[in-house]
């Protein structure tokens, strides 16, 4: 499958990963749009938050919680971050495999749409 976000799961893509396990991957993001920027993904390929089905449900809770332990790792917990997913394309998604942004290390923008 040409999936850019496969191809870092499996390596074949280097990336600077902060957290591992067999379901989840979080790696930063080469262009960071805030001084924490971390992309979350399951490691199972769905494609946008629109492909989601029944049987996901537990996974996208556990990344909820890997997305916690992230932000312990890249010292933002206490002070606080904004996960965002975008989603098809009016919500402006590039890369055609679920992800979550994770962003922190300043105070963000409180307008989340411009
Ligand atoms: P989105 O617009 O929500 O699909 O976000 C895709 C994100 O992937 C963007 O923030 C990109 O900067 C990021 N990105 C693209 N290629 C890579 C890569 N090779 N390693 C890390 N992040 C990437
Ligand atoms: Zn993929």
């Amino acid at each position: 499958m040409d999936c850019l976000f496969c191809k870092i799961i499996n390596k074949e893509v280097p990336s600077d990963i902060v957290y591992e396990d067999d379901e989840v991957l979080a790696f930063k993001d080469i262009h960071p749009a805030a001084p924490v920027h971390v992309l979350v993904i399951p490691k199972k390929h769905i494609s946008a938050l629109t492909e989601l089905q029944k049987e996901d449900e537990a996974l996208i809770g556990k990344i909820y919680t890997c997305i916690n332990e992230v932000a312990k790792k890249v010292g933002v917990f206490e002070s606080g971050y904004r996960v965002i997913v975008n989603c098809g394309k009016d919500g402006c998604q590039e890369v055609k495999h679920l992800h979550f942004h994770l962003l922190g290390g300043k105070k963000l923008g409180e307008k989340i749409v411009e």
